[in-house]
This record gives structure tokens, C-alpha cells and sequence, in this order.
């Protein structure tokens, strides 16, 4: 997200609460040549220190993606923030456009992933289980010389005598 350059202006800001409810914030500004880490840092906020939970929290494919944020001290009004990275869209083609929603208290971080955490994830989740797909039939390729809705004697020997005797029996009809 970093390396995208964000446009100088005012950010689309939101507060989410538990369980659905959406309030219209004070926008956030960018300053120039800012990156998200910086621009959080900024206004009180920084990223999750453990590696594996600092990165994607929202895979919403055809929306963007969100990047979890905690407040840098106890007195913030709002313990989280999420920066949601919008998809670019065709009348802004040069620009990252972000929304950032603030999450006042734990709760609130809950209800929002628990609504919007797997939006597109199902999307994330067929493109792998597609990548398996393709990488299974080229496995069965390469192993047996056929593909994976074949078999053969390795693979599956009761299948492939059955198709052995029927096509046997077929030539002697
Ligand atoms: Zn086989």
C-alpha cells in the first residue's frame, strides 16, 4: 500500500459501532508523499506488531483490501482503525483511494469484521482452491500421463481393471 502515492486531500472517514452503525467522521488529511504507516502514525495509530495479523484483514477483492490499526495510546477516542484501500476506480486511475473507519472499542472492531471481514474472501478462497485445481492436474500429468479425471493402474487399480474388463468385454461382443 505504501508505494502508492495518495492523493492530498481529504479522506472519506467513517465511524463504525456495534452492531451496524455507520456515522459520517471529520475526514483525515494526507500530506504530501505520506505513506499509510506515517499517516496513521500521524494522527495517533499504528499498525498490529505481530507479523502474521498486520497485514490483511478484509480481502474484499472487488472493493480493496484493509489494513488493521490500534491506537498508539490509551487516551484515543477510538481504540482501532481500519484503512481500507479502495480498488482504483476509472475517473481517478492515478490515485489510491482510501476510507478509514475508526472502531471506538472492541466491540466495534468485532461487529465490523464479523459483518464485512469476509467480504470477497469467498472470491480469495475459489481463485485458491483453483490454483490446487491446476496444480493437481499438472502433478497427475507429470506422475501418471494422464489427468486427474483419468486413472490408471498406479492411481486407482479397481476403477481401472473395472474399465480394463469393460472395454474387454466390449471388443468381444
Ligand atoms: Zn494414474
Amino acid at each position: 500500500m505504501s508505494e502508492q502515492q495518495h492523493p492530498v486531500a481529504d479522506t472519506e472517514t467513517w465511524v463504525f459501532t456495534h452492531p451496524d452503525v455507520w456515522t459520517v467522521s471529520t475526514p483525515v488529511v494526507w500530506h504530501d508523499g505520506e505513506d499509510d504507516v506515517a499517516f496513521l502514525r500521524r494522527y495517533g495509530y499504528g499498525p498490529c506488531l505481530d507479523e502474521q495479523w498486520s497485514g490483511i484483514t478484509l480481502g474484499i477483492e472487488p472493493v480493496g483490501y484493509g489494513v488493521r490499526y490500534a491506537a498508539l495510546g490509551p487516551e484515543a477516542s477510538y481504540q482501532y482503525a481500519m484503512l481500507v484501500q479502495l480498488a482504483r476506480t476509472a475517473c481517478r486511475p492515478d490515485e489510491a483511494q482510501c476510507v478509514v473507519v475508526w472502531l471506538p472499542r472492541f466491540p466495534d472492531l468485532m461487529a465490523f469484521l464479523a459483518r464485512y471481514g469476509a467480504i470477497g474472501n469467498r472470491q480469495v478462497d475459489q481463485e485458491m482452491l483453483h490454483e490446487i485445481e491446476r496444480i493437481l492436474e499438472k502433478t497427475f500429468v507429470t506422475w501418471h500421463g494422464h489427468g486427474s479425471s483419468n486413472c490408471c493402474q498406479a492411481c486407482d487399480p479397481h476403477l481401472y481393471r473395472r474399465l480394463q474388463q469393460a472395454r474387454q468385454a466390449r471388443m468381444q461382443s
